[in-house]
């Protein structure tokens, strides 16, 4: 099955053939069509998996629909619980997202705030951030949560595992109510599920 069928554009499939994707994972073939039609999801799926583009695919399908009335402000936060996964996440971005125009930032404590705090005025579609220096910069209000339509935890389990609970809620706290949440965890514990309650309206809960 290739990944026209699942109602991607063509710039996002021949992004993909580029980088040597010809078709969906189990998981992709699960929960794009979901996320697609706008759905808050709850999904178990380990790494390796291919999960990151389960969540980015259909993130850039609906956020180059409408780059005609471009923002400054976030409109898709994905949260990991390590720098090293988001410069990940966000490298994985850059690639599929090299035809459509839709903008990435990567951010994470323990380096330099200045170059993030300028690339967040500059505007981002989509930000990539661990929940600690997130919260930093929001108090100091260098990043805006007003337009934002998508919300990702990615590695819920492990962010919980981190301590990230309390950063997390805070978080969820200042985003708009009418959002797409998505929720991915190798696991589904009780925290996770008890995170996924405050955190995702009625998820469609897949699991592979
Ligand atoms: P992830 O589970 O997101 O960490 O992805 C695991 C690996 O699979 C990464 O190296 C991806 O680049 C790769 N990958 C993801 N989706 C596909 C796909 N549809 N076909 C081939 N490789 C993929």
């Amino acid at each position: 099955m290739p990944f026209s069928t699942l109602g991607l554009r063509d710039t996002i499939v021949k992004a993909l053939a580029e980088v040597g994707y010809s078709n969906p994972t189990p998981i992709q073939q699960q929960t794009i069509p979901v996320i697609l039609q706008g759905k808050n999801l709850l999904a178990a799926a380990q790494t390796g998996t291919g999960k990151t583009a389960s969540f980015v695919l259909p993130i850039l399908e609906r956020l180059a629909d409408t780059q005609t009335q471009r923002k400054k402000r976030i409109r898709a936060l994905i949260l990991t619980p390590t720098r090293e996964l988001a410069v990940q996440v966000q490298s994985n971005i850059v690639a599929y997202a090299k035809y459509v125009g839709v903008s990435s930032f990567v951010i994470y404590g323990g380096v330099d705030e200045k170059p993030q705090k300028q690339a967040l005025l500059d505007g981002v579609d989509i930000l990539v951030a661990t929940p600690g220096r997130l919260l930093d910069l929001y108090t100091q209000r260098a990043v805006h949560f007003d337009e934002l339509e998508v919300l990702v935890l990615d590695e819920a389990d492990r962010m919980l595992d981190m301590g990230f609970i309390e950063d997390i809620n805070k978080i969820i706290d200042k985003l708009p109510s009418e959002r797409q949440s998505l929720l991915f965890s190798a696991t589904l514990s009780n925290q996770v599920r008890a995170l996924a309650k405050t955190a995702i309206h009625r998820p469609v809960e897949i699991s592979v």
